[in-house]
């Protein structure tokens, strides 16, 4: 889903009305229907829609077969209180229901036993006069004009438009999906579309996805639609239709544009494998909620290519492997936000890769907290949390594409993420993590744990001894962005500059302050930290520099500490009044040491300071006639 900001709004009441609701009765003790007793195998919806308003009518039949049912054989579905049920059958035979706030109690007719089917006939209308779950609009946005009515489904919505078992575990093998509307108007909607029934003054689509989905990529538009059909030929010979449902007033801008769809499927099929619904269709339809991805028929307000490329990366992520509860949202929205910019990276070039990077990179760094993992919220602004799923989850899977080491090795674990066994069913962090951990042969568990679930991101603090442009020093001190921020374990780019040198060193940083030495076989007269940022830290590329480009004589300065008490060795050629000073990292001088005249050679002069040092990595500069020497030194509690 894309661009939400105006549904959020709409829907902030509808969601906190929904919340009081389930409060109010003593048996609603479960925000969605985490009802493990049954199993939802298939539903059947066959609804009659008008694009005038938003009145929907009709029936939907769920087929379940049982787990282990509640004594009283009693099960829970959702369905918004203004839609009222009129009838309900168990298996052909009325059964007795209570329809209570958003849920909707069952007794089923027999407590059948684990692995029975049942089915379930439900019949219902009603006007949701709140927006959320259908809208009603206008095309061109012209009130007035030719109408629209549209579901919107993800993330709470599905239960707004039909009775369902709200739980994104329990995947659909299949669904048939029927809507008569006015001969006027036409449905587009998910898998193949078997038939269009005449009627006398209506028509009724049938619409058949016979792969698995979840209930809140059921979707239907209806509108005055013309449609643009090709079929797409894949590089193996295989084709699969394109159907394409645009309004009549743009089916010319949205045509040339809807080109790009052929482009976008071949370089996403190479990357993670076949097009999931190869059988059926892929599809854009024309709507005004920004985009969402149900299943082949993605719903785009127009054929912008990054709304485009979004949705169409959802159909595996989001729609062939779906995030199995919605904490763990940022599997359907972070890949789908990073492979559109990996999109634009093939289609428009680095350069602007990197500026969409640094624009994230921003937007996440806007404000220090938060996790990519959702906590429980009924919020939609949680769930789609624009900054933390989309954005930070986004750059994690940037960062992991730097960690694992190549575009082969991460293509690879995304490939076999979206064909391997969780195709077609649901995944949690977890499952992605072992997913990778499996595809690459490595344990990556300390960066799930730091950026799944840790707060914030990490700042870092450099301090770069640039006197010696031969044997520069970097120390790296790193804060969390929050209290509650973890340390943030991560391998780190440096890259060296010099007249005749241009190379990149890359350190782990596995503790909140690490000091590195380098040798270089030329000058060196700057350092850029992460210089193609691939780290989340809230700063872009920093460059260093040297300030003496003259390479500089081994040094022989030397710091030790043994508890409180400190070493000083050095040598000097000359004998000459001597002074060392201390730097912290930010190059502030904290102390001056006066040692008097010291004759020429070397020596180990004992050094007890008298003020309070923290604990911190520190530069030390030594002066002597002929002489400069510069060295780093760590100071422990
Ligand atoms: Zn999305």
């Amino acid at each position: 889903m894309r661009s939400l900001f105006l549904l959020i709004t709409l829907l902030g009441g509808i969601l906190t009305a929904g919340r009081a609701s389930a409060q109010s009765s003593s048996q609603d003790t479960v925000v969605f229907d985490n009802d493990s007793s049954f199993d939802v195998d298939y539903v059947k919806l066959d609804l009659w829609v008008t694009p005038d308003t938003q009145y929907v009518a009709g029936s939907v039949e769920l087929r379940s077969h049982a787990n282990v049912l509640r004594p009283d054989s009693t099960i829970q579905l959702s369905l918004w209180p203004q839609l009222s049920v009129d009838s309900l059958f168990c298996d052909g035979v009325p059964a007795y229901f209570r329809h209570i706030g958003d849920k909707l109690y069952v007794t089923l007719l027999h407590n059948y036993a684990p692995n029975a089917v049942f089915d379930l006939l439900i019949y219902y209308h009603g006007y949701p006069t709140d927006w959320g779950g259908l809208v009603h609009y206008w095309q061109g946005r012209k009130p007035g004009g030719i109408p629209i009515v549209y579901s919107t489904s993800e993330p709470f919505g599905t239960k707004y438009w039909w009775p369902c078992k709200d739980n994104n575990a329990d995947k659909l093998n299949s669904a048939d999906l029927y809507f008569t509307c006015p001969k006027a108007d036409m449905v587009g909607s998910e898998g193949t579309l078997v038939s269009i029934t005449e009627n006398d003054t209506s028509h009724t689509f049938h619409w058949h996805e016979s792969y698995p989905i979840d209930h809140y990529l059921i979707a239907f538009v209806c509108t005055e639609f013309d449609t643009l059909t090709h079929w797409h030929y894949w590089a193996d010979g295989d084709s699969t239709k394109i159907m394409d449902f645009v309004f009549p007033s743009s089916a010319d801008t949205m045509g040339n544009a809807l080109i790009q769809v052929d482009s976008i499927l071949n370089q996403y099929e190479q990357w993670f494998g076949p097009y999931p619904f190869r059988n059926e269709k892929y599809g854009i339809a024309q709507f005004y909620g920004g985009g969402m991805e149900n299943e082949t028929l993605s719903f785009c307000n127009d054929a912008d290519s990054g709304t485009v490329a979004h949705e169409t990366a959802h159909q595996w992520f989001g729609d062939a492997v779906t995030c199995k509860t919605w904490n763990d949202c940022w599997l359907n929205e972070g890949f789908a936000t990073y492979i559109t910019g990996l999109w634009a990276r093939v289609h428009d070039g680095e350069a602007y890769f990197d500026t969409l990077m640094k624009e994230q990179e921003q937007f996440i760094t806007s404000k220090p907290g938060g996790t990519v993992h959702t906590p429980d919220s009924l919020l939609i602004t949680d769930v789609l949390d624009p900054r933390l799923v989309y954005s930070k989850g986004c750059f994690l899977l940037h960062m992991l594409r730097f960690v694992l080491g190549s575009d082969t090795a991460f293509f690879r674990c995304l490939r076999e993420y979206v064909t391997g066994p969780l195709r077609y069913g649901v995944a949690s962090s977890e499952d992605f993590e072992h997913s990778v951990e499996k595809s690459s042969g490595r344990n990556l568990k300390w960066f799930f744990d730091e950026w799944v679930y840790g707060d914030g991101y990490p700042i870092y603090s450099l301090a770069w001894d640039y006197h010696d442009s031969y044997h520069p020093a970097l120390a790296i001190s790193e804060t969390g962005s929050t209290s509650a921020s973890p340390f943030f374990e991560m391998p780190i780019q440096l890259e060296f500059i010099g007249p005749s040198i241009d190379t990149i060193a890359e350190v782990l940083d596995d503790a909140p302050l690490k000091a590195f030495d380098f040798s270089f076989p030329k000058p060196v007269t700057k350092v850029i930290f992460d210089p193609h940022n691939w780290l989340l830290d809230g700063s872009l590329p920093r460059t260093l520099a040297v300030h003496s480009e003259q390479p500089a004589p081994e040094s022989a300065l030397d710091i030790t500490q043994d508890l409180n008490a400190f070493t000083i060795a050095f040598s000097i050629p000359q004998t000459g009044e001597v002074t060392v000073k201390i730097y912290d990292l930010l190059g502030r001088q904290v102390c001056t040491l006066p040692l008097g005249v010291q004759q020429n050679g070397s020596h180990s002069i004992p050094w007890r300071p008298n003020i309070g040092f923290s604990p911190g990595c520190y530069f030390c500069r030594l002066d002597a006639p002929g002489s400069e020497q510069v060295a780093h030194f760590i100071i422990s509690n």
